[in-house]
């Protein structure tokens, strides 16, 4: 028998906290931002009940539909829910995307900088935008190169006027995380960039104790996702 939603949930809060403490942090400096991808209406309806309100998913057609609903079902309990996008973006979505998302988590090339601009300007949405970055150097992984975060982060303020709000990363499997979370830290720093995306599974109280502003939990959240198959 595995623990209930709210078990679970309760387990996570804790651990924040603790590392929030350790950190010498304010526990409202880090934003749990609860992963719902793969998760069904009912298990996130748990997570509006439970009183969560900002929420990650990684895939715009996966999520367009399923939040459509849900956006209702939270401004029916009297709750904004915010949305934010952490799987990659192509070009060809970016309007459903600037259409379902307030934060798209991750920019990294120019040609989704542009296309989402243009459906800026043509929906009238403003979302917010992180850069997320390579730290490992990933042939395989998206995200701008460390080398080139700060003219890509340049580039998207001026000449596509986006807000970027944060930066973030994934770090290499199988790598030890704190300096890739350290990287991070020092490309937001010296662009006046606040947010901080980084932790998810295991390594999230580690990515506190580094300044993350948003850690990205799932399956500690709603159990592992192949159980729920
Ligand atoms: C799925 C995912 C997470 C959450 O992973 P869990 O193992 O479910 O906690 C965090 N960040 C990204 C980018 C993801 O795709």
């Amino acid at each position: 028998m595995g623990e209930s939603f709210a078990e679970r949930l309760a387990g996570v809060e804790a651990r924040l906290a603790a590392a929030c403490a350790r950190a010498g942090r304010a526990r409202d400096e880090v934003r749990l931002l609860t992963v719902t991808k793969t998760q069904g209406p009912e298990a996130v309806a748990d997570a509006l009940a439970a009183g969560l309100t900002l929420f990650g998913e990684n895939r715009v057609q996966e999520a367009r539909p399923k939040w459509l609903d849900l956006r209702e079902r939270a401004a029916a309990l009297g709750k904004t829910i915010e949305l934010h996008l952490i799987g990659p973006l192509q070009s060809n979505k970016a309007r459903e995307a600037v259409e379902t998302f307030d934060v798209i988590q991750t920019i990294d090339r120019e040609k989704i900088a542009a296309a989402l601009a243009e459906a800026m300007a043509k929906t009238g949405r403003k979302p917010k935008f992180f850069v997320q970055v390579n730290t490992g150097g990933e042939p395989q992984k998206a995200g701008v190169s460390p080398l080139e975060a700060d003219a890509f982060i340049a580039l998207c303020r001026q000449r596509y006027a986006l807000e970027i709000a944060g930066l973030m990363c994934i770090p290499p499997l199988g790598e030890h995380a704190s300096p890739h979370f350290a990287l991070l830290r020092v490309i937001a720093e010296r662009n006046a960039i606040a947010g901080l995306s980084m932790g998810m599974s295991a390594d999230w109280p580690l990515a506190v104790q580094l300044g993350a502003t948003h850690v990205r939990v799932g399956s500690a959240i709603f159990g592992t996702r192949e159980a729920k198959a």
